[in-house]
């Protein structure tokens, strides 16, 4: 008793601190002691008091979430843990070491530092695994398209200019793409109008297939069939159908339909940042056929029309093209856009109700020699 009182006299208790000592003949729990630094010595407080040198002291970060200090060290053949825990203690153990030990100590802080990190980011992922199944619950109780369209909006821009990299690289692979010349040069040309502006950064491509389609990647990647291109009478057709496709692409439908057809392994990533793209191949496979609801499909004819507008291109091309389509008879060319874009009665007629909403003017006609370009191709 007597030899404590004075031991504690003999420091200032700010000095001291507190942890769990394991060694041999302790109870396997550890035993609660305080401790200290005297000059290059660490003194624990036991009923033999143990003195250990610094330069005999292992240091290292551990324990769950490597919140503790692991003080080890080897007495003969025995071995010794002292576990620092409370964040009090570890700052006075830290504080009072001797200089000699600091490097192993700016050691065991960065790999705390960095099981931090994974910690947070595990606790994330952990917590979305919980959440789960109250998403799908959501998902068939409420609305799939809100569950994804908040999922795509989590993702940043500059992963979708990723998702469109993919995009590009497998249609590069894929097909026969028409580099250069009048046609080429003509979905640029227009398709540069009506995106101007755009935190997108656009890539056209011109595909040689004799079917009629078009698709817009996520990130701004449009792809144009030569097949649509033969179809098309004046520039206008073609401004049409990329305003449209580009819409599609502004209010992140691509996206959401490549986080549909992905699955919701996708959500992980989206949550995690975590990039890897392996969930989203699946989703790409389908871009060509991928089919949007009704109300996305009119969104996107809503706002290619405003595009067309603002690029002061005449948007009567858009009705035009598509109404065309759906005349033309079976055995004709593979018109495979009807298959994504019905022209139906009721879509033609909300696309003339929306022009006719405009205001009256006349647009001058772009500046293309068409028939030149078309038998470019
Ligand atoms: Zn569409």
């Amino acid at each position: 008793m007597d030899r404590a009182s004075d031991h504690s006299l003999d420091r200032s208790s700010d000095r001291s601190f507190n942890g769990r000592l394991f060694g041999p003949g302790i109870d396997g729990a550890g035993l609660e002691v305080s401790a200290s630094w005297l000059g290059k010595l660490l003194t624990i407080d036991t009923e033999l008091p143990l003195n250990i040198r610094a330069s005999d002291l292992q240091i290292a970060a551990a324990g769950f979430n490597m919140r503790q200090l692991q003080v080890s060290w080897q007495d003969g053949e025995d071995a010794y843990a002292f576990f620092i825990e409370q964040e009090e203690a570890r700052a006075a153990f830290l504080a009072t070491a001797p200089q000699s030990l600091q490097a192993s100590l700016a050691d065991a802080r960065k790999a705390r530092h960095r099981i931090d990190t994974r910690f947070h980011a595990l606790l994330g992922a952990y917590g979305l695994y919980l959440a789960l199944p109250a998403i799908l619950l959501a998902l068939f109780l409420f609305n799939l398209d809100r569950v994804v369209g908040w999922a795509a909006a989590k993702v940043p821009i500059g992963y979708e200019a990723k998702i469109g990299n993919m995009v590009l690289a497998q249609t590069r692979a894929q097909s026969q793409v028409i580099e250069s010349g009048p046609a080429a040069e003509a979905i640029r040309q227009i398709g540069g109008r009506l995106t101007e502006g755009s935190r997108y950064q656009y890539r056209w491509l011109l595909v040689r297939n004799e079917q009629v389609n078009a698709f817009a990647a996520p990130g701004g990647v449009v792809v144009v069939y030569s097949g649509l291109i033969k179809q098309t009478d004046r520039p206008e057709e073609l401004a049409g159908v990329l305003a449209h496709e580009i819409a599609h692409v502004e209010l992140r439908h691509s996206l959401q339909g490549v986080i549909k057809k992905a699955g919701f392994s996708i959500l992980l990533s989206v949550v995690m940042g975590d990039w890897s793209g392996s969930a989203i191949g699946g989703g790409i496979a389908t871009l060509t056929e991928m089919k949007f609801s009704r109300d996305a499909e009119t969104q996107a004819d809503e706002e290619g029309l405003r595009r067309l507008v603002k690029a002061n291109i005449s948007p009567q091309g858009m009705p035009e093209f598509f109404g065309k389509l759906a005349k033309k008879e079976s055995g004709g060319p593979d018109l495979s856009m009807l298959s994504t874009h019905p022209a139906s009665q009721e879509r033609m007629k909300m696309l003339q109700e929306r022009i006719s909403q405009l205001p009256a003017r006349s647009y001058p006609p772009l500046n293309l020699d068409w028939e030149r370009i078309k038998a470019s191709l």
